[in-house]
C-alpha cells in the first residue's frame, strides 16, 4: 500500500494527511474548497515546524513529508491511484453516503474505502458502494499526530482480509489499533458524548460555570483538558452531529443533545474552529479564556 487519498481537509483531513506522509506514503489530499486545501498545507508545515524545534524530527524530514503531500479540489484525478482513501468529510450522513458512491465509481477496484467517521453506520456507508467487504471505519483521533489510538470498525460485511491490512497499517503508522463493532458512536463518542452532553446541561441548568465545570473534570478526574474545552477542539458541529446519531440510532432520550449546544451551533459558534465556542480563543489556545456569553 503506498498511495493515500484523504477526503476532507479540515481539522481531522489535515492531521491524517500529515501522519501518512510522516511515515513515506504518498498522499493526495482533496478538498471542495481550495482556500481549505492552502490553510491544511499551511497547518500540516506548522505543526512539522513545532517537531523540528523539539528535535523530533529533522528539517529535512519536515521537507519530504511535505513533498509527499498534493493537494486537488478534483475528486477523480485525486482518487485514481488510490490504495487506500480515507474519508474525513463534515459527519453528515448524505454528504458520507454521496461520496462513498463517488469513491466506488472513481477508484481502483481493489482499493479500501475507510471513514473517519465518528458515529455514522459503516455498514450504511458501504451498502451504497459495490464493494462493502472493503469499507472499514478508521476513525482517528484529534489531534491526529499525537494520539495514539486508531477506533478500527468493522462493518457487517466488512472482511477479515480488509480489516489486517487496516490493522496492519495503523501499526506502521505508530498508532494503536482497536477493533470494534458497527454500533451509533462505536465505543469512543457512546462513552465520550453523553458526558460533554451532561457537561453542557450542567451549564445550561446552571449548576455551575464553565471555569468551573472544566475543573472539577481537570483536577478531580484527571482528565487533561475539561470537557467543554474538548467539546470546543472538537467541534460543537461535530459534538451535535454525533448526538444526534445516537438520539436517532438508539431512540434513547439519554443522547438528547442539549438545546444549548444546538443554539451555539445555529448562532455559528462552533469552538476552537471558529474561534469562539465555550472559549474565546481570540489570543490563540493556549490564551483562551472563558466566551463573553458564559462570563460571570
Ligand atoms: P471539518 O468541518 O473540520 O472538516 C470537514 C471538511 O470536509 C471541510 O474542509 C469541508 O470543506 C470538507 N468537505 C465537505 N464536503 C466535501 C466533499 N464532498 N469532498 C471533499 N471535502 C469535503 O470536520 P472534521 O472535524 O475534520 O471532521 C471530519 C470527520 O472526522 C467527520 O466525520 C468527524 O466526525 C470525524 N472526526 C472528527 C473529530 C474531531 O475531533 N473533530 C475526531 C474524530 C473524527
Amino acid at each position: 500500500m503506498q498511495n493515500i487519498s484523504v477526503i476532507g481537509a479540515g481539522t481531522m483531513g489535515n492531521g491524517i494527511a500529515h501522519v501518512f506522509a510522516m511515515k513515506g506514503f504518498k498522499v493526495q489530499l482533496i478538498d471542495i474548497n481550495e482556500s481549505t486545501l492552502d490553510k491544511a498545507i499551511a497547518t500540516i508545515g506548522k505543526n512539522l515546524d513545532r517537531m523540528v524545534k523539539k528535535e523530533r524530527i529533522t528539517a529535512a524530514d519536515k521537507e519530504s513529508t511535505l513533498n509527499n503531500i498534493a493537494s486537488t479540489t478534483d475528486m477523480k484525478s485525486g482518487v485514481a491511484k488510490a490504495d487506500l482513501v480515507v474519508e474525513a468529510a463534515t459527519e453528515n450522513k448524505e454528504l458520507k453516503l454521496k461520496i462513498f458512491s463517488q469513491m466506488d465509481e472513481l477508484s481502483p477496484p481493489e482499493c479500501i474505502l475507510a471513514t473517519n467517521t465518528s458515529s455514522i453506520s459503516i455498514t450504511q456507508i458501504a451498502s451504497v458502494t459495490n464493494r462493502p467487504e472493503k469499507v472499514i471505519g478508521m476513525h482517528f483521533m484529534n489531534p491526529v499526530p499525537v494520539m495514539k489510538l486508531v477506533e478500527i470498525i468493522r462493518g457487517y460485511a466488512t472482511s477479515d482480509e480488509v480489516t489486517q491490512k487496516v490493522v496492519d497499517l495503523s501499526q506502521k503508522l505508530g498508532k494503536a489499533p482497536v477493533e470494534v463493532n458497527d454500533y451509533p458512536g462505536f465505543v469512543a463518542n457512546r462513552i465520550l458524548m453523553p458526558m460533554i452532553n451532561e457537561a453542557i446541561i450542567s451549564l445550561h441548568e446552571g449548576v455551575a460555570g464553565v471555569e468551573e465545570i472544566d475543573t472539577v473534570m481537570k483536577l478531580g478526574m484527571a482528565h487533561p483538558m475539561g470537557p467543554l474545552q474538548l467539546a470546543d477542539f472538537i467541534g460543537l458541529d461535530v459534538c451535535l452531529s454525533i448526538l444526534k446519531v445516537m438520539y436517532e440510532g438508539f431512540g434513547n432520550p439519554k443522547y438528547y443533545p442539549c438545546p444549548l449546544l444546538v443554539n451555539m451551533v445555529e448562532s455559528g459558534n462552533l469552538g476552537m474552529k471558529t474561534g469562539v465556542g465555550f472559549y474565546d480563543y481570540s489570543d490563540g489556545p493556549r490564551n483562551a479564556v472563558v466566551a463573553d456569553n458564559f462570563k460571570k
